[in-house]
């Protein structure tokens, strides 16, 4: 293998003969392109020659001479800059012809796939409007139209997406769901449903990275003292550990990286889960399937003849699996479970409008973490600017953020429009966003005698939430507020992702 730089390359584009032979979504994942396609061979240029998926790739793809290069990522980022095809027009296009020909709503559902990956979006929406269908994506947790596609184009769009789901094509009447296994990104599937609205079928998509990748908690945002009070919890030999959060907010990728703490010889640890979202090794991982009867209730209960230390409930929406999860935290298991709560002193009253007995939801559940995930400050394109007038605007209107930034700095509500906090102003890295990755805002309760005695009084979640503050606890605004100050998120992302309701 050479490990010659071709030098030339810098800020070059490439043919779009030479872009076609690899689509822009692998360069971006491989970190590698073509840049000479003659009769002896091509050429190739690559980061980590030693990427086995990348070597397969080739060798599938090309399957005759070729010759490496090493090339550095900067080089890749040029590439992927200067050459990148507008998405917008490229379907736009595509469209226009795609009535005359079959072939072209197989590449538009393929493009609109792989473009997904590749901007690392976690969602895909195609929403048929009344005279347009709209393409909207998921990224960083923020949901963005890319695409606008002429009516016309909607039902052989979704007919296709059904075909490759595994879903009736003539059922547009009733809900499905189906999956994807894209050929091209053998790690990710797409989980599919459709739904009848007014204009026609609205079809979802959820991209589901299946990577067994170890996820660190230390990657998620706790700071050392939270660190300090999941570590203890966790140790207990039974009980409930509820991650609280709305759909996306992160809490299945926590209690993941809880479970990786825990996994060690001697422990069964089993999980059941819709969907399962990444490959555990180590781990008994079971996908919930109503169509066969195997529910997250009736799951559970078959799992708790097994006797597992340690169990992880993908979710708790219904009083059934409540009380058998609530139950099973009782009789010496350690539970591990999500619930949709806006926060974590709401946890304890869900469970008991979900008919748990008082008694047991005030001694089985030992922690509940709150969170949402806020987008990271770019490190590339990283600047100290004073907060915009609009910005300020929404901070004074907020009690709560007010309020955690006179407990951090008191004082510092009169003059806020003096200091300067790091955003970033937009680059090629991230997309002319600002913002790379994700990090976790979180609120942690673990309850004391005084909070026991509130859930068996039925207090309210703000009667329970004002007891926790009298013993240090910090809420996620405040968490939120810390994160600012340290550079890693903006006001921006806090306002918009806590909400007083
Ligand atoms: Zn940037």
């Amino acid at each position: 293998m050479h490990s010659k730089n071709p030098v030339e390359l810098k800020g070059a584009t490439l043919d779009k003969e030479l872009l076609d032979l690899m689509p822009w979504e692998l360069i971006k994942e491989f970190q590698a392109f073509v840049f000479e396609n003659g009769p002896h061979g091509v050429k190739i240029g690559a980061v980590n020659l030693k990427n086995s998926a990348l070597q397969r790739y080739v060798k599938e793809r090309f399957g005759r001479k070729v010759e490496w290069f090493n090339v550095t990522e900067d080089a890749v980022i040029d590439i992927l800059n200067n050459n990148r095809p507008d998405f917008k027009t490229e379907l736009s296009r595509l469209a226009q012809t795609s009535l005359e020909t079959n072939d072209n709503i197989t590449r538009i559902a393929d493009r609109i796939i792989s473009h997904a990956i590749g901007q690392e979006a976690s969602d895909i929406h195609i929403e048929p409007l009344r005279n347009e269908t709209v393409v909207r994506f998921r990224i960083d947790g923020v949901l963005q139209t890319v695409l606008n596609l002429p009516k016309n184009i909607h039902p052989p769009l979704i007919a296709r997406l059904k075909i490759l789901s595994n879903l009736k094509i003539d059922e547009y009447r009733r809900p499905q769901d189906g999956r994807i296994e894209p050929e091209e990104f053998p790690e990710t599937s797409l989980r599919v449903s459709t739904m009848p609205t007014l204009f026609g079928e609205k079809i979802a998509l959820r991209v589901l990275n299946e990577a067994s990748k170890s996820i660190s908690i230390d990657e998620l945002g706790f700071s050392e003292e939270q660190k300090n009070i999941i570590l203890e919890n966790i140790e207990k030999p039974f009980g409930m550990i509820v991650a609280s959060g709305p759909t996306g907010s992160g809490k299945t990728t926590t209690l993941y990286a809880l479970l990786q703490l825990l996994k060690r010889e001697g422990i069964n640890i089993s999980t059941l889960e819709d969907p399962i979202e990444y490959t555990l090794p180590g781990v008994n991982q079971i996908q919930v399937n109503p169509r066969f009867d195997l529910t997250f209730a009736s799951g559970l209960r078959s799992l708790l003849r097994q006797d597992p230390n340690v169990m992880m409930v993908g979710e708790i929406r219904d009083s059934e699996t409540a009380t058998m999860a609530a139950n099973a935290a009782m009789t010496g298991h350690l539970v591990f479970t999500t619930i949709h709560t806006n926060d974590a002193a709401s946890a304890f009253t869900r469970f008991l409008e979900m008919k748990v007995e008082d008694f047991v939801v005030s001694s089985t559940i030992i922690l509940v973490i709150a969170q949402r995930l806020v987008r990271r400050v770019c490190n590339e394109c990283a600047t100290k600017k004073k907060i915009d007038k609009a910005i300020l605007k929404k901070i004074r209107e907020r009690p709560d953020v007010m309020e955690a930034l006179e407990k951090k700095q008191p004082g510092i509500t009169q003059e806020l429009e003096k200091y300067k906090f790091r955003v970033g102003k937009g680059c090629g890295k991230c997309f002319q966003s600002g913002y790379l990755g994700r990090v976790g805002l979180f609120e942690l309760l673990t309850p004391n005698k005084e909070i026991h005695d509130a859930i068996l009084d039925h207090a309210s979640s703000e009667q329970i939430e004002a007891v926790a503050f009298k013993s240090g606890f910090r809420d996620m605004v405040t968490d939120g507020i810390d994160k600012v100050f340290k550079g890693i998120t903006t006001f921006e992302e806090v306002l918009r992702t806590t909400r007083n309701t």
